[in-house]
C-alpha cells in the first residue's frame, strides 16, 4: 500500500535524523566552545515541542549561547524545565511577569517560541525591555505586526533575526552553492511541496488550525519553507504571484484555515516556481530545481536532520555528501554571534517580512481564484546566506 510505504520511509528518515543529531552532538563537544560566562544568554518564550525537543537540547551543547531563563503560562513545567537545565527559581518568568526581564542582565536573547500570533506582541515587548531577540517563523500573521517588530527593533537600537534555520544548514548552504557556481546552468524551474497531515487532538497542531492564532493553515507553517527555499536557492524575488486553494470545510480541521494551495512564483530571470502546501497530504518537505544543465533535489530537504541532496543529470542521482549539524545550535550560535559582533545579520525582520507579504499575496490570489498579484515592490535581501555562513561550524 502506498500509504505504508511512505509511513517507513519516513519512520527511516526520522531515524537517519537521530542518528545524524547524535553525531553532531558528539561533534559540537569536540569544537571549542566560550566560557560559561562569556557565552550570550537566551530566553526561551514559549515551552512547547519545539522549545522542549530542539530549542533547549540545542543550548546544551551552543558553543556562543547558553539557556539563562524560561517564560511560561505553565508554572510546574516550567519549573520541572528550569531544575533539569539547572536554572534557578529566579529565572522563571510568567507572561504576565514578562517584561521584568529588561531588569535581568543574564539575559541578552529572547527566543519566541509562541503560536504565531504572539510573536508580535512577545517580540515587541523583548525590543522595549532592550533584549534582542530571535523569532520563530512565521514571523507574524499580518503585514501590519511585521512592520511594527522591525519598526521596534531599530527603535531599540537591537538585533531581530528570523529562526531560518535552513539558512544555517550544511546540505542547504551546499546546494545554494551549487546554484550560484553555475553547476547546473541557468535556473528553470523550481518545485515544492511541504506539507503534513495535521491532527486536531493535537495541542500543538489545535492552535494551527485556528486562523487566530496561526494565521493561515499549512501556508505558514510548511508552505513558508518552500517560498523561501524558492528565494534562496534562486537568490531572487518572485514579481507575481498565482495561487489556488482547496479546501473541504466539513473537514473539522479546516473551519477557519485553508488546506491545499499550490502557487506559482514568477521570477526576473524568467524562472518559475511552482509550490503547494496542505495539511491534509502525506509528509513531505521537498523542493528540485531544474537548471539548462542539471537538476538538484532535496527529499527531503528541510527536515530537522536526515534531509537528502542529490546532483540528478538525467536519471543519474549522485548524492551530496555534506556533514549533518544540529541546526538549531547552530542558528542560536549565528545569532549569538551576530549580537557579539562577529557574525553578520544573515536573516533579519526584512527577510521574515518578504515572506509574510509573500504568504499574503498567496492567500489574496487564492481567494480570486488565481489572480495574478504583483509582489515587485523591491525587496532584495542584504546578504546572501551562501557567500557567508560557513558549511561546518
Ligand atoms: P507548541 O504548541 O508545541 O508550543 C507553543 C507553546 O506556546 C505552548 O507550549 C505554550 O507554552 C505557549 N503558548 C502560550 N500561549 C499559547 C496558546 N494560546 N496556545 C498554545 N500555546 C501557547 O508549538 P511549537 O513549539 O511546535 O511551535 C512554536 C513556534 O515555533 C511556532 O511559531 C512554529 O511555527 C515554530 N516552529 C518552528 C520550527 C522550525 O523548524 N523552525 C518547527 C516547529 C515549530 P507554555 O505552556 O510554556 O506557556
Amino acid at each position: 500500500m502506498p500509504n505504508e510505504i511512505s509511513r517507513r520511509t519516513l519512520i527511516e528518515m526520522s531515524v537517519a535524523g537521530a542518528a545524524a543529531l547524535a553525531a553532531a552532538e558528539a561533534q559540537a563537544k569536540s569544537r571549542p566552545a566560550l566560557a560559561k560566562d562569556q557565552k550570550i544568554g537566551f530566553a526561551v518564550v514559549g515551552l512547547g515541542k519545539l522549545s522542549q525537543g530542539q530549542i533547549i537540547p540545542g543550548l546544551r551543547t551552543a558553543r556562543s549561547a547558553r539557556l539563562v531563563a524560561v517564560v511560561s503560562g505553565h508554572r510546574d513545567k516550567a519549573e520541572r524545565i528550569a531544575a533539569a537545565e539547572g536554572l534557578p527559581k529566579d529565572a522563571i518568568y510568567s507572561y504576565d511577569d514578562y517584561d521584568r526581564i529588561a531588569q535581568d542582565p543574564r539575559i541578552q536573547v529572547v527566543y519566541i517560541v509562541l503560536p504565531n500570533a504572539m510573536h508580535a506582541e512577545y517580540t515587541i515587548r523583548a525590543l522595549k525591555a532592550g533584549k534582542h531577540v530571535l523569532c520563530e517563523k512565521p514571523m507574524a500573521t499580518t503585514i501590519a505586526d511585521a512592520e511594527a517588530m522591525i519598526t521596534a527593533a531599530k527603535a531599540a537600537d537591537r538585533k531581530l533575526m528570523i529562526a531560518y534555520r535552513c539558512h544555517y544548514e550544511p546540505k542547504n548552504l551546499a546546494a545554494m552553492r551549487q546554484v550560484r557556481s553555475g553547476a547546473l546552468g541557468k535556473p528553470r524551474l523550481f518545485v515544492t511541496d511541504m506539507g503534513r497531515q495535521a491532527t486536531l487532538s493535537d495541542p500543538s497542531d489545535a492552535w494551527r488550525l485556528d486562523k487566530k492564532l496561526a494565521g493561515s493553515g499549512g501556508l505558514g507553517d510548511m508552505g513558508i519553507y518552500g517560498i523561501n527555499a524558492a528565494r534562496y536557492m534562486l537568490n531572487e524575488e518572485p514579481v507575481e504571484v498565482r495561487a489556488w486553494a482547496n479546501t473541504d470545510r466539513n473537514d473539522p480541521r479546516f473551519k477557519t484555515v485553508d488546506d491545499l494551495i499550490a502557487w506559482q512564483f514568477r521570477f526576473p530571470s524568467g524562472a518559475i516556481c511552482n509550490g503547494s502546501t496542505s495539511f491534509n497530504y502525506n509528509a513531505t518537505m521537498s523542493f528540485e530545481l531544474w537548471g539548462e544543465k542539471a537538476r538538484l533535489r532535496a527529499d527531503p530537504g528541510a527536515f530537522y536532520g536526515g534531509n537528502k541532496f542529490a546532483m540528478v543529470d538525467g536519471g543519474k542521482f549522485t548524492d551530496m555528501d555534506v556533514p549533518e549539524i544540529d541546526q538549531f545550535e547552530r542558528e542560536m550560535d549565528w545569532m549569538a554571534d551576530v549580537v557579539r559582533g562577529k557574525a553578520p545579520m544573515v536573516s533579519p525582520g526584512e527577510e521574515g517580512l518578504q515572506d509574510v507579504r509573500l504568504i499574503q499575496a498567496i492567500l489574496d490570489s487564492a481567494a480570486k481564484n488565481g489572480a495574478p498579484i504583483r509582489t515587485d515592490w523591491g525587496y532584495k535581501r542584504a546578504v546572501d546566506p551562501a557567500a557567508v555562513v560557513d558549511i561546518v561550524a
